[in-house]
C-alpha cells in the first residue's frame, strides 16, 4: 500500500513544492516508485517536473470535478519511477466547484484507492490555504510534512494548520499524523535562521528532520528547466540535503 503524503503549510512560498518534487525525484531514485500529485492551480510542481501545464489533457482538475480516474492524468517524468498527476489552470475553479459536490473532501481519497497498489509513495502538493483542495489531501494522507521556511513570522499561521490536521484526525481520517516537519531556505550565518531553527525545534522536538535545506540558487533555478536538484545539479549542496531529508523519510517509513 502507498504511504501518502500531504506536503502542506498554508503560509505560500515556503518551499512545499520544492519539497514535494525533490524528494519524490530522490525516492524514485532510491528504486520507490513514486507519484505526484499537483494539487495547486499554481501548478509548480507540474512545471518543475518538465510538463507544460498548457498541453494537457487529462489533469487533477478532471478527476476531482468531473470523475475522471486519477489513471487517466498520471503521465510519466524523464526519472524512472516517478509519475506525476498534472495541474492545470482550470483547477483554480476548483474549489468554488467542489462546495457543492456532495462528500466533497472524500474525492481524493477514493480517487486513489485504485493507485495504491502501484505507488510505494504518494506526495500531495498542496496550495497555500486551508480550503477544500488542501482538505482533500489531508483526508487522503496518511501523513503530513511541513516546510517551514527559516524566516521572521515561520510560525504564524502554524497552530491553525495543527488546529486543521487534528480536527480531520478526529472527524474524517483517525490515522492522520504528522510525518515531520522540515526547516528550508536556511542560512545559518545569519542569526535568524538560527532562533528560528532553535524555536521549531523546541517546539516541535523529534517531529523536526535533523537535515534542513539551505537556501540555494542552484534549487531556485532548477524548475526554470523543469528539472529536479538531482538532473540539474546533483552535486550541489541543495542536491545533498534533498538526498539526505528523503534517506530520513525513508528512515522514518521503515522503507530503507
Ligand atoms: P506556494 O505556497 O506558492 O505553493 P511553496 O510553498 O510551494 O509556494 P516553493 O514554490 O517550493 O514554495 O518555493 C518558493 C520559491 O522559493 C520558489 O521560487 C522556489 O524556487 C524558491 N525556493 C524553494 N526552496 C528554496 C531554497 N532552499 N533555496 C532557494 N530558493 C528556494
Ligand atoms: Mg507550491
Amino acid at each position: 500500500m502507498a504511504k501518502v503524503i500531504a506536503v502542506c503549510n498554508q503560509k505560500g512560498g515556503v518551499g512545499k513544492s520544492t519539497t514535494a518534487v525533490n524528494v519524490a525525484s530522490y525516492l524514485a531514485l532510491s528504486g520507490k516508485s513514486t507519484l505526484v500529485i499537483d494539487m495547486d492551480p499554481q501548478a509548480n510542481a507540474t512545471t518543475a517536473l518538465g510538463i507544460n501545464r498548457r498541453e494537457l489533457e487529462e489533469d487533477f482538475y478532471g478527476t476531482l470535478i468531473e470523475g475522471t480516474p486519477l489513471g487517466d492524468a498520471v503521465k510519466h517524468t524523464s526519472i524512472e519511477g516517478l509519475d506525476v498527476v498534472p495541474a492545470s489552470m482550470d483547477l483554480a475553479g476548483a474549489e468554488l466547484k467542489l462546495v457543492a459536490m456532495p462528500e466533497r473532501e472524500m474525492i481524493l481519497r477514493r480517487a486513489l484507492e485504485p493507485l495504491a497498489e502501484e505507488y510505494e509513495f504518494i506526495l500531495l502538493d498542496c496550495p497555500p490555504s486551508l480550503g477544500l483542495l488542501t482538505l482533500n489531501a489531508l483526508v487522503a494522507a496518511d501523513s503530513t510534512m511541513i516546510p517551514i521556511q527559516c524566516e521572521y513570522l515561520a510560525l504564524e499561521g502554524l497552530s491553525s494548520l495543527m488546529g486543521t490536521i487534528n480536527l480531520v484526525k478526529e472527524r474524517l481520517n483517525p490515522s492522520l499524523h504528522v510525518g515531520g516537519i522540515v526547516l528550508t531556505m536556511t542560512d545559518f550565518r545569519a542569526n535568524l535562521t538560527k532562533e528560528v531553527a532553535q524555536e521549531v525545534r523546541n517546539f516541535f522536538k523529534e517531529l523536526v528532520f535533523d537535515t534542513c535545506i539551505p537556501r540555494s540558487i542552484r534549487l531556485a533555478e532548477s524548475p526554470s528547466f523543469g528539472k529536479p536538484i538531482c538532473q540539474y545539479d546533483p552535486d550541489s549542496t541543495a542536491a545533498f540535503a534533498y538526498r539526505n531529508l528523503t534517506q530520513e523519510l525513508m528512515t522514518r517509513h521503515g522503507a530503507l
